[in-house]
């Protein structure tokens, strides 16, 4: 298809599930998300007129390979933790309880490295902690490690590296952005015809999302958003011309409280970082 025809195309409602953003690698974290994480459907939300809600809040995942360099950003999963491999500094120091929320986690294993100095140095001269693996081999059975978990095992075992006799070097890896666009109760979003689902919706977890309930909030909001938008196609149209009122409201509402370049640029990590995490956001949360 030609790229005119296919914007002369036209969609009675749109259900945008364009997931997340952790490839904007905000603050130069590396990221557990897929290449696919860039944020576009926040972008194109928001510059339609769509308000973004929590955008100011990222979590973190407490243990992410920051050695070796190629598998950067990949999740080590809490189970580790909770068979018991510690948390330890550079000294050999158990940093912080294992079983804390994952905030608490990445707060801990950052402030080790960067406040107090703590981190270990990886041959690829970042920081990181060392997960304690052998330990779960010292408080169970010998082979615990690669039965309970093949995958990393197989992993590391790959670059040389041991992990039921040696210790992983860790550090918090970018993992979910609890903010998108404001996701209403039935699926939609302020614009008339949008709808959405997944992590492009915003508000669902608040400012900090427990683990474990984003499948179920995809599951839960493609369905009442799929359902929506079929009712909506069905039903008719009230919504009248298009037009711009909803981004001039915005406009005068936020006039003379931030600085022009709000509107997040995609095409430009350092400034959308600046723009998720300075008090330009939060002049208008
Ligand atoms: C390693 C890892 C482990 C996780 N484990 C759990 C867990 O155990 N339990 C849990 O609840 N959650 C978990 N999560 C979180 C959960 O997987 C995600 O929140 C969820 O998959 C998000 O789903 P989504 O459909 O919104 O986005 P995605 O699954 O990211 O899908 C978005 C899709 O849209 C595509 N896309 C993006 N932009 C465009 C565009 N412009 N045009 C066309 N297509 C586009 C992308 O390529 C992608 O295919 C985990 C996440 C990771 C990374």
């Amino acid at each position: 298809m030609e790229t005119q025809e296919y914007f002369a195309v036209e969609a009675k409602a749109v259900v945008m599930a364009t997931g997340g953003c952790g490839r904007l690698h905000i603050q130069g974290f590396m990221t557990t998300n897929h290449h696919g994480a860039t944020g576009d459907g926040i972008v194109m939300g928001y510059r339609a007129g769509a308000p973004v809600v929590f955008l100011h809040t990222v979590q973190y995942h407490p243990t992410g390979i920051v050695f070796p360099e190629q598998a950067e950003g990949i999740l080590i999963t809490e189970k580790l933790r909770g068979s018991g491999a510690n948390l330890v500094n550079f000294d050999g120091e158990q940093l912080v309880n294992e079983r804390e929320p994952r905030d608490v986690e990445a707060a801990s294993i950052i402030k080790e490295c960067v406040v107090e100095n703590k981190g270990v140095p990886t041959p690829t001269g970042k920081l990181g902690i060392r997960l304690d693996s052998p330990m779960i081999e010292m408080l169970a059975d010998e082979g615990t490690v690669q039965k309970e978990s093949p995958g990393k095992y197989i992993l590391y075992k790959r670059f040389g590296i041991d992990i039921s006799k040696e210790p992983m070097l860790i550090y918090p890896t970018l993992h979910y952005q609890n903010g998108s666009l404001e996701l209403q109760a039935d699926g939609r979003t302020c614009l008339p015809g949008l709808f959405i689902a997944g992590k492009v919706g915003g508000g669902i977890h608040g400012a900090n999302r427990l683990m474990g309930s984003s499948l179920l909030d995809i599951v839960v909001y493609g369905r009442i958003s799929g359902a929506s938008s079929a009712e909506y196609i069905a039903g008719e149209h009230t919504d009248g011309a298009l037009h711009l009122d909803h981004a001039r409201s915005y406009s005068s509402e936020i006039d003379g409280r931030v600085a022009p370049a709000l509107i997040p640029d995609y095409t430009d990590p350092e400034l959308w970082e600046r723009q998720l995490t300075t008090s330009y956001v939060g002049n208008v949360r």
